[in-house]
């Protein structure tokens, strides 16, 4: 079977080296909020192109304390999409805030700048904008979106990780960018982690104490924070897994280009091309099909896995059917999330796998 995934048959020096750091901090006798956090939180600053990064336990927590270091909470709207991790709405809700759901585009799968400009009130405080499947598109337009309506942009970069849009990464655009590093993302720990970038000074200092109770200075503190720290293990791991992104991310696009140019067959519906080759990380390869269904179940005996992002829009989960939205509904949203279905594409497949990959879909009927 051809899985989604397949961290066993990832390189044996990666493994060597992820080990080496394993020893490296059990020797150190230092676990959390160390010399390796501040190590990696340099290297992915230095990797986006911004000034401060700060570790945190995980995507969905970079994202939170993203909006409460922004000072957004109780009584302030923040617009999104419901095409997305559950993990995305669920950090505004934690936060306090109110979240707003505007539809995506039917092209690109992205948040739609029509729908989320009616999705506005005069209690908008933010966008917090996915680069879904690894997508960065239109950053001009939603800078200058933000910038008129004076709320912030906050990025989703779960699964962009230096994608780049005329020269700028992903994360590099808004007030803050949210990374997870969770296994299957393109940079995955070997457990949980995540991290905060951002070019405001401020906004780093308040995050920093937010993920760690609050505290400025041992037993002080002057903020409500949580417990939310990048532990010194996972943090030497990513130090080593980030050099093997750029190889790996090339990887992706290779596979992507192979489908592109083997998947014929016209009942599947094949993503939009990116605004540029660097304006896509390549996290998952998403095409659409009107027999989906009967596709997975093809796929699954011709030996292809097959997953779906996502099945359900946060709308029509049972805890958020009362969540406010566009007045004209979400149905692109709706459709995209019955007929999508994501094709395995990472690092580790084998030129055989891919064409195993393209024929199967090829030979759907
Ligand atoms: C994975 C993911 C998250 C959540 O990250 P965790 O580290 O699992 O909390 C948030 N948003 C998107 C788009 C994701 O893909």
């Amino acid at each position: 079977m051809i899985q989604m995934n397949d961290f066993k048959s990832e390189p044996q020096q990666l493994r060597q080296a992820m080990l080496g750091a394993v020893q490296r901090v059990l020797e150190s006798g230092w676990y959390v909020l160390g010399n390796e956090v501040i190590a990696f939180e340099k290297q992915w600053a230095a990797a986006c192109g911004v000034p401060y990064a700060i570790g945190v336990g995980n995507g969905m927590d970079a994202i939170e304390i993203s909006l409460r270091a922004l000072k957004i909470g109780p009584g302030d709207e923040v617009i999104t999409t419901p095409m997305t991790a559950f993990a995305t709405v669920l950090a505004i809700l934690r936060a306090g805030a109110t979240p707003v759901l505007a539809d995506i585009d039917s092209e690109t799968t992205l948040l739609s700048i029509e729908s989320a400009a009616r999705c506005l009130t005069s209690k908008t405080k933010a966008v917090v904008l996915v680069h879904l499947y690894g997508q960065v598109r239109q950053m001009g337009a939603w800078v200058d979106f933000c910038d008129a309506h004076k709320i912030n942009l906050i990025e989703d970069c779960a699964q962009a990780h230096l994608a780049s849009w005329k020269g700028k990464y992903a994360g590099s655009f808004g007030a803050t960018g949210a990374f997870s590093f969770y296994p299957t993302k393109n940079l995955g720990a070997p457990g949980d982690a995540g991290m905060i970038v951002t070019s405001n000074e401020e906004v780093a200092k308040l995050a920093a104490r937010l993920r760690n109770y609050g505290q400025s200075v041992r037993y002080h503190h002057p903020e409500i924070g949580m417990n939310s720290r990048l532990d010194e293990i996972q943090a030497a791991i990513l130090g080593e897994r980030l050099k093997w992104l750029p190889e790996f991310s090339e990887r992706r696009r290779q596979i992507v280009e192979s489908y592109k140019k083997g998947i014929l067959n016209p009942m599947v519906r094949l993503p939009a091309p990116p605004e540029e080759p660097s304006a896509h990380a390549y996290h998952l390869f998403v095409l659409t099909c009107e027999h989906r269904p009967e596709l997975e179940a093809h796929l699954q005996k011709n030996g292809v896995q097959s997953l779906i992002h996502y099945p359900i829009p946060i709308h029509k989960q049972t805890c958020c059917g009362y969540l406010a939205r566009d007045r004209r509904g979400l149905t692109n949203s709706e459709k995209h999330a019955a007929t999508c279905l994501s094709l395995p594409c990472h690092p580790q497949m084998t030129s055989s796998d891919i064409a195993t990959v393209i024929s199967a879909v090829n030979s759907f009927s």
